[in-house]
């Protein structure tokens, strides 16, 4: 299973699209490593995010509970305080960090409510490079003011070797807000189709199939059918700073249980999840979001690769683009 885990709510950043800077997490209630000892073996891809992880004291305690318990240890970070994963790259160069990026110096730091947010990230992602960091990339979240710079901010990813990443904007309860939307779904669509069309013509065979992924956020966006069925409660889940675990973001309901009162067997046995599993086959919500699409495109026998209608579909479309056609956008 796949974990997102929030370490905190507190969070320096001042986002447009999301007032948990406002509502903040007491320190001494926030997950304790003790409760992070709780989790299996075996997980998957396990992303430590908040609020802002990096106002954790003792990250690097909690990097060293999970990682050896994960395939792939992530952390989300605004990346206003990069000194803090310096170290941490130091130690485990192969946890991958990704930086809230939402455009241009201007349009950055007006989305995020960061004076100097863009300078520090760029400067902060070239440290954690230098620290010998091997999965480093920015993460953009597509709304109207940056729709347009989404190619640019994949370029400036590339010119430092960084990755790219994007989701949609959307509402959930943790963000303390409902009324995020997309009003130009059209100019964003035609974007996301020329990142995907470079994904696709690039060199790098993880960009082939992080244009499927982006696939599924242009059909979101046009409020069409995802491709994928949503694995929320069995592919991912969600762990609260109170340790309250949530089969998804977005539904406040999916309580599945607390990993500080409960062991996780017991979590994943109770009538709790059952009950949360049947609601999510019946969730008439369209989501994509990154967790979503990582779990549904992954082979079921063999987790580390993806299943045969994204390769076929990758596959297919670099064949197009070495023929000069364009790429199919609708699966
Ligand atoms: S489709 Fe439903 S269950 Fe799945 S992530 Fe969205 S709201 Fe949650």
């Amino acid at each position: 299973m796949d974990l997102s885990i929030i370490c905190t709510y507190r969070c320096i950043s001042k986002c447009r699209m999301c007032n948990i800077w406002q509502n903040p997490s007491n320190p001494k209630d926030e997950l304790s490593l003790e409760t992070l000892a709780k989790l299996p073996k075996g997980l998957g891809h396990v992303n430590i995010q908040g609020g802002e992880p990096t106002l954790r004291a003792d990250l690097m305690e909690i990097i060293d509970t999970v990682y050896p318990k994960a395939r792939v240890t992530e952390i989300s970070s605004n990346g206003l305080l990069p000194d803090r994963l310096v170290p941490i790259i130091k130690k485990y160069p192969r946890v991958k960090v990704r930086v809230s990026l939402e455009g241009d110096e201007k349009t950055n730091n007006r989305i995020r409510g960061e004076s100097d947010g863009f300078k520090t990230k760029v400067e902060g992602l070239k440290k954690l490079k230098a620290a010998g960091g091997k999965d480093l990339g920015f993460a953009i979240v597509v709304q109207d003011e940056n729709a347009s710079q989404l190619a640019s901010v994949y370029e400036a990813a590339k010119s430092i070797g960084a990755d790219f990443s994007a989701s949609a904007l959307h509402n959930g309860w943790q963000f303390h807000k409902a009324d995020n939307c997309l009003r130009d779904q059209a100019t964003a669509a035609r974007e996301i189709e020329k990142t995907i069309t470079a994904f696709i013509r690039s060199n790098s065979i993880k960009s082939w199939f992080r244009a499927y992924m982006i696939l599924g956020l242009r059909k979101q966006i046009m409020g069409h059918d995802p491709s994928e069925k949503c694995t929320a409660g069995t592919g991912f889940a969600f762990i609260d700073p109170w340790a309250n675990v949530f089969a998804c973001n977005v539904r406040a309901d999916l309580l599945m249980g607390n990993l500080r009162k409960q062991s996780w067997e017991d979590i994943l046995s109770s009538s709790a999840v059952r009950r949360c599993r049947t609601q999510v086959v019946q969730c008439e919500k369209k989501c994509w979001k990154v967790v979503n699409a990582r779990v549904a495109m992954r082979s079921a026998l063999i987790p580390r690769f993806p299943k045969f209608g994204t390769i076929r579909w990758v596959v297919t479309n670099k064949i197009r683009a070495a023929i000069g056609l364009d790429v199919l956008f609708d699966h």
